[in-house]
Parts: structure tokens; C-alpha cells; sequence
């Protein structure tokens, strides 16, 4: 973590500045902060491995001790959620290693880690909208020099967006320090990631951010009130109004799987005191998306229209240029590298090969079918160009990219 991060960030219970202990146990490199004790007016927190914990549910209490007594390697074995020694040792391994990829790092985490719909992240329907709003939203209220926080950001797949739209660095929160540790990692490297609970008040300054989103995870948060709350305090700052995004949030009046507890159209809308939402169905995002754009935020969905979609995206903001239309932009390099949706299948044909969509199973296509409106069911490539796929796609490969059957992924993904 960087020093200057210590500015932003706040004590959740007593509000109070954050600052290194420097009494106790900790290691540093210039201005980075490896392990330590930050304090505040009321208690202590770790810091593990540059991730601040700022939470006090048992294993932050656990990693504490650990740190004090001077053991950061135990404590990041203890944050990550290792149990056994073998696994311990499979992950450190990982960890240590230059060239481990975050397939093999994540499978050291154990079988119940990410779900294991991770490697479909990028290409998949969900994942599509939600990039298209934050570079939409995001792109018009940080003016590339803002700064934006990616709240319940798990393995950080869409706070690798926001590293496009603002030279300040984005900070990544979540309750799950493996995956923030992932997302500093692989996914989204760069970011500051910050390990606290989104039930509680965020651990941050008032006006810290210009935009505060939190996407496809807002129906498990219980305290939705005091999280909205929260997101509004965090982006109240003097200058160009910022802006909130909840992207991809369940409705109570339709079903889904991983349902949560979703509020209707109009308990969503309540929870905003000070500030009128706008709310989309994700319905008529997609087609726009799938379309190619632009993609339309001066849209006002009818009663009728909410109601009957089963995930919603929810903006606020007193931004004038972000409730219109905003072209998708397909970039032709990559900022990782281009790579084979692992939804295809590759299969030799004479001087070709042919690309066939193949799903990893039939919960995933009941899940995500709606790919099928942009993925084709076949598709050709030339074995040169699939053995290495430039950094930068032009005519068939261009074409490719914008059907998302070649994707822009971090490096050493899989
Ligand atoms: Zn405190």
C-alpha cells in the first residue's frame, strides 16, 4: 500500500485518521507499507501483505497477533483462509512464483474459491453491461484524473476497467481479502485494494472518490440503507458532482439464481435520501451492447419495463453529461494480452482451425445463455494466429475481438 493511501482511508467505527504504528511490528520500502499495525482513536487493525484490514471479525483480530508478534507470512496464511499446511504450502508456492498463473493460484485456494465460473468472467453477458456502464459513468465523472472506488470489487474483474479511465489508482474493497489480493495481483494490477465489511460504514474519508460503484453484489449486503449512505458521503467532494453506480442488482419480483435479498424497483429508488436515482433494466443495456452501441442512458425505463427485468443497474448523479448516450469503444490493443474465449473449442480443418462454442456445463448455459446473441456457434482462425495472437488486432481478428470470441485478458490469466 501506498503511504499516501493512509490519507484517504478512515477508521469505520470511530472515524478517525489511520496511521502506522511505529512501535510495534512492521516492514516498508520507501513509500510502500508491507505488514504493520495502523491505529486509530479506538483500536488497531493489520496491515497484510500492503492490504490494510479494517474490520474486526475474527481472523482480522487472528492476523493482528500475528503481525505483532512479528509473523506477516502466518497472517496472510491466516487472511487468505488457509487450513491445512498442504494447502498452505500449494498457495505460497504459487504466490512466490513469477510465472504461476491466476488459474493455478486460484485452484491453490481450494475447489469452493471463486465459484469456477472465473475464467468466463470477461466474456460473459453480466460482465459485458456492467464494463459498458462503469466506462460510461466512470469515464464521464472522473475526467481521467479522479479517483474511483470498486466497492464488494472481489477479484477486481471490473476495477481493471477503471484503471482505463483515471490515472489516480482505483481502490479495490472487499470482505474477501483473497480475492483483493488476487485483483492487486493479476486482474487488476496497480489497484489499492482495502479489506473491510460492507455491512458496517466504509472505511474512508467523506469525498474521498468522484465514483462509487459496487456490481453484482449489492443483493447480499443487509445494511442497504447505510451502504448507499455511505456510498453518497464517499463521493461528496467540492467540484464536478461524482457519481454512484449499483450495477447488477437482483429484483425482488422476478427470480434468479444466487438471488440474495433483492428489493423491488421502488425500494431500491427509496434508498436514496438526498439524490434521485435513475434505474435501467439490464434487458435493454444488453441490446445496446450487443448492438455495438452507443449505449443509452437518457433511457427511462417504464414501470412495466423494471418490474419485469430481473437484474437492474442503478445510477445517481447530479453529473449532466452522464444520463445521454455514450459510444462503446472495442479497443484494438489490448491491455493484456488477447487470448481464445475458453468458451470455444478449437478443432483442426485443413489449413484452418475451426472455433466451436462448447459450455462448461449445463448450469452455466442456463446462467449465461444470452452470450449466444454475440458469441457465433463457429468460427475460423488461422493456426498461426491462434498459436500467438498480436497485442493488436486488425481486419478478421478485429472482428473477433468485437464478437468477444477473442478476449483482452490480464496477463497470465490461464
Ligand atoms: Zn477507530
Amino acid at each position: 500500500m501506498h503511504s499516501s493511501t493512509l490519507d484517504i482511508l478512515r477508521c469505520p467505527y470511530c472515524g478517525g485518521r489511520l496511521s502506522l504504528v511505529d512501535s510495534l511490528f512492521h516492514r516498508r520500502s520507501g513509500d510502500d507499507l508491507q505488514d504493520g499495525i495502523l491505529g486509530c482513536h479506538c483500536c488497531i487493525f493489520p496491515l497484510v501483505d500492503g492490504i490494510p484490514v479494517l474490520h474486526l471479525q475474527s481472523v482480522a483480530i487472528a492476523a493482528r497477533n500475528q503481525v505483532q508478534t512479528g509473523q506477516p507470512e502466518l497472517a496472510r496464511r491466516t487472511m487468505v483462509g488457509i487450513e491445512s499446511e498442504a494447502d498452505a504450502e500449494a498457495f505460497e508456492a504459487a504466490a512466490a512464483s513469477a510465472t504461476a498463473t491466476y488459474r493455478e493460484t486460484v485452484h491453490a485456494l481450494g475447489p469452493n474459491f471463486e465459484g469456477g465460473y472465473f475464467l468466463y468472467r470477461f466474456g460473459d453477458p453480466t460482465f459485458l453491461v456492467a464494463d459498458a456502464i462503469v466506462r460510461a459513468v466512470g469515464g464521464t465523472v472522473l475526467g481521467g484524473s479522479r479517483r474511483a472506488i470498486d466497492i464488494c470489487g472481489g477479484s477486481g474483474h471490473l476495477t481493471r476497467s477503471l484503471l482505463d479511465l483515471s490515472a489516480v489508482p482505483p481502490v479495490l474493497a472487499d470482505l474477501y481479502f483473497a480475492k483483493a489480493w488476487l485483483a492487486r495481483r493479476f486482474t487488476a494490477p496497480g489497484c489499492e485494494p482495502v479489506c473491510c465489511d460492507g455491512n458496517a460504514p466504509l472505511p474512508f474519508a467523506r469525498g474521498a472518490f468522484s465514483f462509487a460503484m459496487c456490481t453484482d453484489a449489492f443483493m447480499y449486503i443487509w445494511t442497504k440503507r447505510q451502504f448507499v449512505g455511505e456510498m453518497s458521503r464517499l463521493i461528496d467532494a467540492d467540484g464536478d458532482p461524482g457519481a454512484i453506480l449499483i450495477g447488477h442488482t437482483h429484483n425482488l419480483r422476478t427470480w434468479t439464481p444466487s438471488h440474495g435479498q433483492p428489493l423491488t424497483p421502488e425500494g431500491y429508488a427509496d434508498l436514496f435520501e438526498t439524490i434521485e436515482p435513475r434505474i435501467f433494466g439490464e434487458a435493454n443495456l444488453f441490446e445496446d451492447v450487443v448492438r455495438g452501441g452507443p449505449l443509452d442512458l437518457s433511457r427511462r425505463d417504464s414501470a412495466e419495463t423494471l418490474n419485469a427485468d430481473p437484474a437492474l443497474s442503478i445510477v445517481a448523479t447530479r453529473h449532466r453529461d452522464v444520463f445521454r448516450a455514450h459510444p462503446i469503444v472495442f479497443p484494438m490493443a489490448a491491455r493484456g494480452e488477447f487470448r481464445l474465449n475458453p468458451l470455444y473449442v478449437a478443432e483442426a480443418d485443413g489449413d484452418r482451425v475451426r472455433l466451436r462454442l462448447r459450455f462448461p456445463s449445463d448450469d452455466y448455459e442456463q446462467e449465461y445463455r444470452a452470450c449466444r446473441r454475440y458469441l457465433p456457434e463457429v468460427a475460423d482462425i488461422t493456426p498461426s494466429d491462434l498459436d500467438l495472437l498480436p497485442s493488436t488486432v486488425s481486419g478478421r481478428l478485429a472482428d473477433l475481438a468485437k464478437q468477444h470470441v477473442i478476449l483482452d485478458l490480464p496477463p497470465r490469466y490461464y
